[in-house]
């Protein structure tokens, strides 16, 4: 029979453990991520209990709208395992012995030493026609079954277990489905700093609403805009050059300037990137991030390469002795100024003879603000030879002194990025 491509579909995962709230659906989202990449649109998430009406029902909802149920659960020896005999059953199918099964079955548990007992076998009795997928990794084979015009209609069932579920999706379900499937997504990450989520999709209105291949979706987090661009074709390559070249046109609108990097781990990464290729190296002095600037650039593997060490100075004593922050810039200015700031980018470079000096000082609160400089004022300063620069930013009091820190550093990163222009 002619067999119709898969286009949609849902995930619906058996277990009363599920809605209790005993275990985590990771196997839902597993399965999404993995149809995304096939280019199979899920539709809908569902969970229900070990309860053959209610999974009946479920199935019915399922098929009114997806080309495709995958089941996750419910494969077991136990009286509680019901998906395959509910699937059987919507489907008008019997339960027939597999012998292909059974033999697997029994091999299963002479290799592991365990005793089989009669509810195993239950394992082997297949819907009749049904495609069974061995199971190397446990006991209960995963199977499917194709009905209606075209095979439009399509089950996939799976064990529960994430150890078993995974590894038969990629070795045997997914060739399966890529045979019945045409074409592939490919995503790809724009990273954004220094323009919020709500400039962004003003400037961008147009290509995010209108744009429906690729698809082009904001996130946000602690700062940093994600554009998310998702491609629909029919091979690999082709998505990945749709991709690129909306890539291309948002680099070339106002966005662009703020966009970092493509498919980067994290700004940081991007600073590495950047000081990689120009050899050049960075220290760093920090008052109110404490060593985050210090951590964030270590934590890369490779670091060593471009960064030379940093001090943390928190006292005005500290800032005078181990940077030559100037006493009458202190007192004249405070220790949260402009003046300070660069004072401080300088003397790290200076003393340590890097390339790039960075300083943050700043109030990070809740408490130590004032009227003139609230919780969140910051001043991040960058030192070269060509000179100082030092940027204020007037954070949000009511952020956490977590989240103030984290962009105050981010800052000092982005600015790195931007130290030629
Ligand atoms: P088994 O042959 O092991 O009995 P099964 O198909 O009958 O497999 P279940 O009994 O429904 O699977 O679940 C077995 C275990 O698999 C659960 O206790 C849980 O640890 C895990 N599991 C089941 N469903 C999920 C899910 N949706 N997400 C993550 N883990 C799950």
């Amino acid at each position: 029979m002619k067999e119709r491509a898969i286009q949609t579909a849902e995930i619906l995962c058996v277990g009363t453990e599920l809605l209790l709230g005993d275990i985590v659906n990771t196997n839902a989202a597993y399965l999404s991520r993995k149809l995304a990449e096939l280019g199979i649109h899920v539709y809908r998430h569902t969970a229900v209990g070990d309860n053959p009406e209610r999974l009946s029902r479920a199935l019915e909802a399922a098929f009114r709208e997806a080309d495709l149920v995958i089941t996750s659960g419910g494969l077991g020896p136990t009286y509680d395992d019901l998906t395959k005999e509910t699937v059987a059953a919507y489907f008008g199918r019997k339960m027939v012995l597999h012998e292909e099964s059974l033999e697997s079955i029994r091999g299963y548990f002479a290799r592991t030493g365990r005793v089989m007992t009669p509810n195993n076998e239950k394992q082997a009795m297949m819907p009749e026609g049904a495609l069974v997928f061995p199971n190397h990794y446990g006991t209960a084979p995963a199977l499917c079954l194709a009905d209606g015009e075209e095979h439009c209609k399509t089950a996939i069932m799976l064990p529960g277990p994430p150890g078993e579920l995974q590894p038969l999706f990629e070795e045997q379900v997914k060739p399966y489905l890529m045979s019945r499937h045409a074409s592939v997504l490919r995503s790809k990450n724009i990273h954004i700093f220094g323009m919020g989520e709500s400039a962004v999709e003003s400037k961008l209105k147009e290509l995010m609403t209108e744009s429906r291949n690729p698809t082009v979706a904001p996130y946000c987090k602690e700062g940093e805009v994600r554009l998310r661009v998702t491609a629909e074709a029919q091979s690999e390559e082709k998505a990945e050059e749709m991709c690129d070249e909306m890539i291309r046109t948002i680099r070339n609108t106002e966005v662009g300037t703020y966009i970092y990097g493509v498919d980067v781990e994290s700004l940081e990464h991007a600073v590495l990137l950047f000081l990689e290729k120009r050899g050049m190296t960075l220290s760093c002095a920090e008052s109110c991030t404490g060593g985050l600037v210090a951590k964030r650039i270590t934590d890369l593997p490779g670091s060593s390469s471009v960064f030379l060490g940093g001090c943390v100075t928190y006292s005005n004593d500290a800032k005078q002795r181990l940077l030559g922050v100037s006493p009458e810039s202190l007192s004249q200015f405070g220790a949260v100024s402009e003046q300070v700031a660069k004072e401080m980018a300088r003397g790290v470079r200076e003393r340590l003879g890097s390339d790039i000096g960075v300083s943050l000082t700043g109030i990070a609160g809740p408490g130590g603000g004032s009227a003139e400089k609230p919780v969140g004022t910051v001043y991040v300063g960058i030192s070269t030879a060509r000179g100082e620069q030092v940027r204020r930013l007037n954070l949000s009091p009511m952020r956490s002194r977590d989240y103030i820190r984290k962009v105050s550093a981010s800052n000092a990163f982005d600015m790195i990025l931007h130290c030629e222009e």
